[in-house]
């Protein structure tokens, strides 16, 4: 994907929102509680409401976005950023390039980012939407194999 590509597709916040929205539709949402598969879609706080049991689900929840307080954006830009990059880019470029000011959460999300790309190593390929969903994703794919 190149850099054109990626900024018509992920133009804005709300752009990222849709397109991680319909993947995690398209994965199906399961109640941690009640291991339910029907859920209503609570738009203003992102989050899934089991329709059995009521427990709700961030949008977020089990991926490595859970917890971080960095924007959809952030994240699919870092993710472009250091799968399209060659040479490892450090934090400090990171920060700049999305314009941070804090240095910390960066390099937290990339240290996070890392981590799935080398799982990934061999089968790694770049080519957009789906490999950021993937990767995103590794830890419910993880933690679903793991309990197998
Ligand atoms: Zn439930």
């Amino acid at each position: 994907m190149t850099m054109y590509e990626f900024t018509d597709k992920y133009k804005d916040e709300a752009s990222c929102k849709a397109v991680w929205k319909a993947y995690r539709d398209d994965q199906a949402v399961v109640c941690k509680k009640c291991k339910g598969h029907e859920h209503y879609w609570k738009s203003n706080k992102e989050q899934y409401k089991c329709k059995s049991s009521g427990f709700r689900t961030t949008s977020r929840s089990g991926t490595v976005m859970q917890g971080s307080k960095l924007s959809y954006l952030d994240w699919f830009r870092a993710i472009h950023l250091m799968t399209s990059m060659k040479k490892d880019r450090s934090a400090k470029e990171m920060q700049r390039q999305l314009g941070k000011k804090r240095y910390e959460p960066v390099w937290a999300m990339m240290h996070k980012i890392r981590a799935v790309m080398e799982l990934r190593e061999d089968e790694y390929q770049l080519s957009g939407a789906v490999e950021i969903n993937e990767d995103l994703c590794i830890g419910d794919g993880r933690e679903q194999r793991d309990s197998r």
